[in-house]
């Protein structure tokens, strides 16, 4: 036998060196002791009655497959955002979704622009593909810098991700910014705008997607069911976009890979949207208290529109988070620079803001 018959299969040489998902840790506070989980960005309350109710329903076909087309929630989908059913393309989760657009669009020697920080499965999902990444930082306020986003933009560019409110920062891009960069992108890119925290935006210079994408068929709009719908643990998510782009995300989408539960929770959570609205709004009133309390105790906080505030604390990031999960609280560190804290439940809002104040004596 040769070495090389003995070193096992041979493995794409991109899947070298691939940045591994850190998920959000889970709670568990020092010693193992109970926590607050404010680290993945999820919604704190627990399914409705009537999306549990549909889910249980729905285990009774367990030995069966899901509807491979999603077309009930699709139909569901199309009707609620006033779109085709044509335009709409599901997926396990959004992040299942932006892999499918980036098997559509974007191989080896291609390159795809983000701005950076952004969501951290960008550059996982890119170089997977075999794509290159492109990331171009985020301006001194914390925003995209649309502009040398433009300028990093060549004959191989692909795809562009604009992440809306952007996570872990919370900024956003405002309608006449972004129509003006979208005036200036190549129409043969497409340019995804990842909307996951949409529901949470409450400034009103901020686009809805779904009315971006209408006129520029080279855009596509990317939502999920794991924020504001509260349904982070059943991975599905959407993507609006024009036909020829809604259709490969279908060729490229796993087969199944929406469960039949998902697809019915998700049916019964667009017919409870006003219940899940009304806790966003609480998540929304919770975040801007917040924040208050933040900027009271000393702190520069980014304007943010998403269910989370970034706090930029450089080299102390790593012990502030160990602070907050010796309080019982877990936070998302990004080592070297900051920390993300999802908006929580009042009583985990108060315990962070408790070991916030507490810190930033210590700076
Ligand atoms: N986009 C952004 C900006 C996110 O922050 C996340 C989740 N952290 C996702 C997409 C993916 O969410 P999901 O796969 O749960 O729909």
């Amino acid at each position: 036998m040769s070495s090389e018959s003995t070193s096992g299969p041979r493995l794409r040489e991109a899947l070298k060196g691939i940045p591994a998902y850190k998920p959000g840790k889970p709670a568990q506070g020092a010693d193992g002791a109970p926590a607050f989980k404010l680290s993945s960005n999820e919604n704190p309350y627990p399914p409705l009655p009537g999306v549990l109710e549909a889910a249980t329903s729905a285990a009774a076909s367990f030995n069966r497959y899901p509807d491979m087309a999603c077309a009930a929630l699709i139909a569901e989908l199309a009707q609620r955002f006033g779109v085709p059913a044509s335009h709409v393309a599901t997926g396990t989760g959004s992040v299942g979704v932006a892999q499918s657009l980036l098997q559509a669009t974007s191989g080896p020697g291609d390159e795809v622009i983000f701005a950076w920080r952004s969501f951290e499965a960008y550059p996982i999902i890119t170089q997977i593909s075999g794509a290159t990444s492109v990331r171009v930082p985020l301006k001194a306020d914390e925003t995209h810098d649309l502009d040398a986003m433009l300028a990093a933009i060549t004959p191989r560019t692909r795809l562009i991700f604009v992440c809306n409110p952007n996570n872990p920062t919370g900024a956003v891009v405002h309608r006449e910014q972004l129509e003006r960069f979208l005036d200036a992108v190549p129409s043969d890119v497409l340019v995804v705008l990842d909307e996951a925290y949409n529901e949470f935006v409450r400034d009103a210079d901020v686009p809805n997607g779904v009315e971006v994408y209408r006129d520029r068929p080279n855009v596509c709009v990317l939502r999920t069911f794991s924020k504001a719908y509260g349904l982070a643990g059943l991975r599905v998510g959407f993507c609006i976009a024009h036909e020829p782009v809604a259709e490969a995300l279908r060729q490229t989408a796993v087969p199944f890979g929406v469960s039949q539960l998902a697809q019915d929770a998700a049916i019964a959570s667009l017919r409870s949207e006003e219940a899940l609205l009304e806790r966003v709004a609480a998540l929304v009133a919770e975040r801007e208290r917040v924040v208050s309390a933040l900027v009271a105790q000393g702190w520069t906080v980014a304007t943010t529109q998403a269910n989370f505030v970034w706090l930029r604390l450089g080299e102390r990031t790593t012990d502030f988070a160990a602070a907050c999960e010796a309080a019982g609280v877990v936070v998302r560190p990004f080592a070297g620079e900051g920390a993300r804290i999802t908006i929580g439940e009042t009583e985990a809002n108060d315990l962070f803001l408790q070991t916030a104040e507490v810190f930033r004596k210590t700076l």
